[in-house]
């Protein structure tokens, strides 16, 4: 379904061992050598040196799974969709924006309990575990996401018993709360005990009505769904036992470029879709990975043709070290502007940027003002608070001459 036979280690892997979840994670690449020792004589020029100086430079450890590194263009991997969302290079690099943090949602201060974001009033982000089966250069959980790395020191939070216990107590005793988006880190990481223990108790709080898993899993590691029978069945079960109390069971997905949709990734739609489990899908809009009208419009109809339902597209959070990955805000309105009226109104995804500090998710059309020439845009978000002004800052390379003066900014 795929040609992975085209990267030398992999010549003579089995079709079988290759579409295997355990195959994938004992063979997953973490740095550059061991990309090396995977494309042998392909390994292009430069390429460890560019990566090795990257991954130090970068606040997130890397991992890509074979799967991932099957889909890479090496003959044109500096402008690779799938390379640039996961494997750092010394010299795309930007220097990050002032106004970058490492936590930029500020989720630190709207944690309750820790491993629980209550933000919203009826909503709650749980995030059980701190791995995923890859690492995005750009994830907006750098504060947490992955292993210690040479820049970044991570708070803990694995999927321990008495952690757990502590949300599901706080969930228990706040009634407001109607839906959960049980997150990390990636779902895929959890035991299917782990991942049925914890759904089974929500479903049984009454308030609780909407639960949504999140896992970036299907658009990385699709062959979990066809071969880990364990986890899907427990998906399966859950959404079962859902439907039978009338609430809601989701997987929340993250799907950037068409790229990663293959046949693989058919056959594991073809398991949820037909036993009833809805998908969603949340891009990032990402510089030279999917910021043309035509990129997005592609993917937004390849992931309808499978039956995940386009939902949101992000505009980049303001993490640190993934500058060069983040749009304008500007990009956003005029991609959404040129695809909307493209295809059904339901798989239209809408644009939203989350506000830095905590201001939540808002429609990139909704700013108060927008100065393009320092690329300094206000929101207002009354769900969050009545008084407060939010701002998200365009990347200071799209600025005019006069804009990058304004933040003192050198050009490379
Ligand atoms: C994104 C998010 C949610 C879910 O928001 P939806 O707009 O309903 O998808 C809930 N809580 C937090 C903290 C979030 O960031
Ligand atoms: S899969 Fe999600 S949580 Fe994990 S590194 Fe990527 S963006 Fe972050």
């Amino acid at each position: 379904m795929l040609n992975y036979n085209g990267i030398p280690r992999w010549k003579n892997v089995k079709s079988t061992e290759f579409s295997n979840h355990i195959w994938q994670e004992a063979n997953s690449v973490r740095n550059a050598h061991q990309l090396q020792e995977v494309l042998l004589d392909s390994t292009p020029p430069n390429m460890l040196k560019e990566i090795n100086k990257g991954l130090e430079l970068a606040p997130m450890v890397s991992r890509a799974t074979p799967y991932l590194i099957s889909l890479i263009d090496w003959d044109n991997w500096i402008n690779d969709p799938i390379r640039r969302q996961f494997i750092p290079i010394e010299s795309e690099m930007e220097p990050d924006h002032p106004m970058s943090v490492l936590d930029p949602m500020g989720e630190q201060k709207d944690s309750p309990t820790p491993g629980l974001v209550h933000r919203y009033p009826d909503k709650a982000l749980f995030l059980v575990t701190h791995v995923c089966p890859v690492y995005c250069r750009y994830c907006t959980r750098g504060y947490a996401i992955g292993t210690d790395t040479d820049t970044v020191s991570k708070q803990s939070l694995g999927p321990t018993r008495a952690r757990i216990e502590s949300v599901i107590r706080y969930l228990e005793k706040n009634s407001d709360i109607e839906d959960v988006v049980i997150s990390g880190g990636d779902a895929f990481r959890l035991q299917p005990e782990v991942l049925t223990k914890v759904c089974s108790e929500l479903l049984n709080i009454p308030h609780i009505r909407r639960i949504r898993i999140a896992t970036k899993g299907l658009a990385v590691l699709p062959m979990k769904i066809t071969s880990d029978h364990g986890w899907t069945n427990a998906i399966i079960d859950l959404a079962d036992q859902a439907r039978r109390l009338l609430k809601q069971f989701s997987i929340q997905t993250h799907f950037n470029h068409p790229k990663e949709i293959t046949g693989y990734t058919t056959e594991a739609m073809k398991i949820l879709f037909s036993a009833g489990v809805q998908v969603r899908n949340q891009s990032v809009l990402l510089r030279r990975v999917n910021d043309s009208d035509e990129v997005m419009l592609t993917l937004i109809k390849m992931l309808s043709d499978i039956n995940i339902q386009p939902y949101y597209v992000y505009v980049g959070d303001m993490t640190r070290g993934a500058e060069d990955l983040r749009t304008s805000l500007d990009v956003a309105i005029s991609i959404e502007k040129s695809i909307r009226g493209r295809t059904a109104g339901y798989n239209i995804p809408t644009f939203v940027v989350d506000l830095p500090e905590g201001g939540g998710k808002r429609d990139v059309h909704s700013y108060e003002s927008y100065d393009r020439e320092r690329g300094i845009a206000t929101f207002k978000s009354p769900v969050i608070s009545n008084s407060r002004e939010y701002r998200y800052y365009d990347p200071i390379s799209y600025l005019s001459k006069q804009g990058k003066s304004y933040w003192n900014f050198t050009a490379k």
